[in-house]
């Protein structure tokens, strides 16, 4: 790190561990309550500026100041308090945890009571009616937007009501009627659209399921021999160099062997091809049952596989192998086969502790080859 990457951290690291440390002390840890508290606090912005609305038009003489303080200390509360209950994690006990339908319910009806002390600023309060719901498009139910958009045109049509009685000269019948279709246009249709965001939402969160159950089902695939069910070469390559790697942390020792079956090109030749793969199958199967839960066997190739034995250490790394000789020797592989038994030749050897893993790989396939040279169905340790 040269000076000027140093100076700049020592500048940035404390303002920047500042600002995560208030954003950890607002909005928590958890990253869906953050979200969570995040929308409801920014909609807490826009109502501290509607209190700040309502103190200028208290100040201008517009709205009674009494009036404006009671709504604006209910405003005040309701955000204090859903800020506390999504902070506080109460809101994880509810179904639906955003808390967006008693949120947009109250800010209804913080907006409806805004409409009905607004005086001739009264109209004005309808463009934050539709707003609310536009805020919860995002998160809403079906069923919550339908609870919201009914209450809203119904709570709205009985403050416009109990206005144009009390108040006719500032709420006059007529405006209010226009006021009215306006709330009772705009409402359903946000509702509307909020049905087919939630719709959207629902297929969009159906497609990543089933794209990571796909992901899933071709990592498999990747990783693994259709015909044996091991793992693949690639695949074991990368375990055996994670087993590498860790070897320079802790020295725990492991082995690999390689396996080779013993003249196969004779048992196609002789039984058919189908009869070769029952074998492959049949030895596979055959090994996974007989060495050690913790072995890691591959299929490396036509009929060879590759045998990672690890905490090898304080064992000896062929008696696996020679269990595995013996089951080989009674066991029947193929039906359509039955008299036929199959050997195989290994080569083993440790890995040595700082060596690249081809040369541990290419110490096995020496020794496979003097096993093979020496006569098949035995063990050379290299
Ligand atoms: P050795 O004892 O020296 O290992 O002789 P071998 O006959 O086993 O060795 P060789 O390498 O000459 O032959 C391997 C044969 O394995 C040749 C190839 O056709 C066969 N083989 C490779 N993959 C498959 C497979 O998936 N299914 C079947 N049935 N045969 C396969
Ligand atoms: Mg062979
Ligand atoms: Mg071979």
């Amino acid at each position: 790190m040269n000076n000027n990457q140093l100076q700049d951290q020592e500048i940035s690291e404390p303002k920047r561990t500042f600002v995560h440390r208030l954003a950890d002390a607002v909005l928590g840890k958890n990253r869906q309550q953050r979200l969570r508290i995040t929308r409801s606090l920014i909609a807490a912005m826009v109502f501290f500026i509607c209190v700040g609305v309502i103190f200028y038009l208290s100040a201008i003489g517009q709205i009674i100041p009494q009036q404006g303080a009671i709504l604006s200390a209910c405003i005040l509360v309701s955000c204090g308090g859903f800020y506390i209950a999504l902070r506080s994690g109460f809101n994880l006990r509810f179904a639906e945890p955003s808390l967006t339908l008693p949120q947009t319910l109250a800010a209804l009806t913080w907006i409806c009571g805004a409409y009905a002390i607004g005086n001739i600023a009264h109209g004005g309060t309808l463009m934050l009616f539709a707003l609310v719901l536009v805020f919860a498009i995002f998160t809403m139910s079906i069923r919550s937007s339908i609870i919201s958009a009914s209450y809203g045109v119904i709570a709205m049509a009985m403050t416009m009501i109990y206005k144009v009685i009390t108040e006719p000269t500032v709420y006059p019948l007529q405006v209010e009627l226009a006021y009215f279709v306006f709330v009772a246009t705009i409402m359903p249709t946000i509702a509307l659209l909020s049905m087919q965001i939630t719709r959207m939402r629902d297929r969009m969160k159906a497609q990543t399921k089933a794209l990571e159950a796909a992901l899933i089902h071709i990592e498999k695939l990747a990783a693994h021999d259709e015909l044996t069910g091991l793992i693949n070469r690639r695949y074991m390559m990368k375990v055996l160099d994670d087993h590498a790697s860790r070897q320079k942390r802790k020295a725990i020792g492991f082995s690999i062997a390689m396996l080779d079956l013993d003249h196969f090109k004779n048992i196609n030749d002789t039984w058919g091809h189908a009869v070769g793969d029952d074998v492959l199958h049949g030895f596979a199967d055959a090994a996974t049952n007989t060495l050690r839960e913790c072995d890691v066997l591959s299929r490396w190739g036509g009929e060879e596989f590759l045998l990672l034995m690890p905490e090898t250490n304080n064992g000896n790394p062929s008696t696996g192998l020679e269990r595995l000789r013996t089951v080989l020797a009674n066991l029947m592989l193929s039906p359509n086969a039955p008299d036929l038994r199959v050997t195989f030749s290994v080569g083993l050897t440790s890995y040595r502790v700082g060596e690249p893993i081809s040369d541990t790989i290419h110490r096995a396939d020496k020794s496979l080859y003097e096993a093979k040279a020496g006569g098949r169905n035995r063990t050379v340790v290299g």
